[in-house]
């Protein structure tokens, strides 16, 4: 395989994954964009092991190259049988631990290679040979993708513990961890990183470096457990971010263009994201990038904490009963929802209430259910008409005139205190405003809390009516009853 070859297989990948980029940028195209990213993604792996095979052969001979392919290819064989089982097992809801987990993957990825380069820079092509010192640039390029990865694994295996809520660690727990001097600690252990690199990138120390990974490993543990609740969005799209840059960093020590343009792509994809992401939650994004948004975690206590107070419920068949008679109705999907697999249930029941004359419309709020577009990806599965789907900003000013609003599931994307208790946990985040609207129905199984753990004022209201139960028996029974 000529090294043309090479650039031209990788450049036509990389325009696979500005196109998949492209498609993945609205529902009606998405399936498009996955398409060309498996296609970009299988060619570059294609190429990537013919560049193997060519550079081993120059090193070790044809006989040595086949031996480091056979290598690879069973390395690919595992990881991705082990890859495709995990794809093929995980539920909807169990995304972002997964994709938290992959994250944690590409970092470790960038320390493993940076370390191997560190190490043995002959058999990567930087030097020529063993003894010859790495170039200070190079260096520098292995210090930021090692201490990049290595922020984005241990990050990742924090945010991994605290989005799948099942373990009892407390730096595990979806409550932030904070304590006195964070901010400094956080500081300090960047500018000793940072002193760290420079002196292996100026002398190539080997200690330098070693100390440099230690540090970046603790930095990633204490940049992600300040963060917590309804916060962990963001947290995601910035590991995200990070591991395309630990990737981007390590590419250019090994000299791999497709590895630069990808881990870019990511890179800079995901700081957008994130961007987006922190609007929709109204938080600085320089914070973020530090890490922790100073949180008044104990300002608003927890649902629970308070003495039961009285609500109002209903059955199935009241709330059918106000729906049908609503000329309007803006239905509110969130986590449970999903948990619940009633979207298909849900479909169904705004098409008979569509049928009957109401004008039935749904609102997404950018950070319902647990991953970006979750809900954009529920409803779509059950074939819910785009027109019919409006994102917050464009919704937000139609609740004050809406009959009535069904709240499916979610709970702190429609929290008051978002907008009325400054020392709330969520305050100044955006919410679709159903308390606004002329009757409230919200059905979720009990009181509990949603994922930032606090009460919801929504429930108490006098127009709100509770109907407690699962949302696909709920909605099952709504559908029965419009019949
Ligand atoms: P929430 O987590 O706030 O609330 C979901 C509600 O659904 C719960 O209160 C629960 O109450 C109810 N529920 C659970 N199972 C069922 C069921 N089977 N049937 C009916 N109800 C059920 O969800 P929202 O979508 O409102 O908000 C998302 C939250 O997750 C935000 O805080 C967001 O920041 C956070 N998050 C979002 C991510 C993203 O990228 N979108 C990623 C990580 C976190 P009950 O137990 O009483 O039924």
């Amino acid at each position: 395989m000529s090294m043309n070859l090479v650039t031209t297989l990788y450049l036509i990948a990389s325009i696979c994954f500005i196109q998949a980029l492209k498609g993945l940028s609205h529902p009606t195209t998405s399936r498009r964009g996955n398409v060309y990213g498996m296609l970009g993604m299988g060619l570059a792996i294609v190429t990537t092991i013919g560049l193997i095979y060519k550079l081993s052969a120059l090193s070790f001979g044809q006989g040595g190259a086949t031996v480091g392919i056979g290598y690879v290819i069973v390395g690919l064989l595992v990881g991705g049988t082990a890859g495709s089982i995990m794809a093929k097992r995980v539920e909807m809801t169990k995304m972002p631990e997964l994709v938290a987990f992959m994250h944690s993957m590409i970092g470790m990825a960038a320390v493993f290679i940076a370390i191997a380069a560190v190490v043995e820079p002959q058999s990567l092509g930087i030097v020529k040979q063993l003894g010859d010192s790495i170039p200070a640039g190079n260096r520098l390029e292995l210090f930021l993708g090692a201490a990049i990865g290595a922020i984005t694994f241990s990050g990742s295996v924090i945010a991994f513990g605290k989005l799948s809520g099942k373990y009892k660690f407390r730096l595990f727990q979806g409550a932030p961890v904070q304590f006195g001097g964070q901010h400094k600690l956080n500081l300090l252990l960047g500018l000793a990183t940072l002193a760290l690199g420079i002196t292996f990138m100026l002398t190539g120390n080997l200690g330098a470096f070693a100390l440099m990974l230690a540090l970046a490993f603790v930095m990633g543990v204490l940049i992600i457990i300040p963060i917590g609740g309804a916060d962990m969005p963001v947290v995601v799209s910035m590991l995200n971010s990070y591991s395309g840059w630990a990737a981007a960093g390590i590419g250019f020590s090994l000299n791999n263009s497709m590895l630069i343009i990808a881990g870019s792509l990511v890179g800079s994809s995901g700081a957008i994201l994130s961007y987006i992401m922190c609007k929709a939650m109204n938080r600085s994004f320089f914070n973020v990038l530090l890490g922790g948004f100073g949180n008044t975690a104990d300002a608003a206590g927890p649902a629970g904490s308070k003495e039961a107070r009285p609500v109002k419920s209903g059955s199935a068949d009241d709330a059918t009963f106000l729906l049908t008679n609503a000329d309007t109705v803006i239905i509110v999907p969130g986590y449970g929802l999903a948990v619940a697999r009633a979207q298909h249930s849900l479909m169904e029941l705004a098409e008979k209430l569509t049928h009957r004359g109401v004008t039935v419309k749904f609102a997404i709020h950018p950070v319902a259910g647990r991953m970006p577009g979750h809900m954009n990806v529920l409803l779509a599965e059950a074939e819910v008409p785009y027109e019919q789907v409006f994102e917050m900003d464009d919704i937000n000013s139609e609740f004050g005139q809406t009959d009535v609003v069904l709240v499916l599931g979610a709970n702190d994307v429609v929290n008051p205190a978002a907008k009325n208790d400054p020392k709330s946990p969520i305050a100044g985040m955006p919410i679709l405003e159903a308390y606004k609207a002329k009757t409230v129905i919200v059905n979720k199984r009990s009181m509990a809390s949603g994922y930032a753990g606090l009460d919801n004022e929504l429930f108490y209201l006098d127009k709100t009516m509770m109907v407690f139960g699962d949302a696909k028996k709920v909605i099952e029974d709504m559908v029965k009853a419009v019949e």
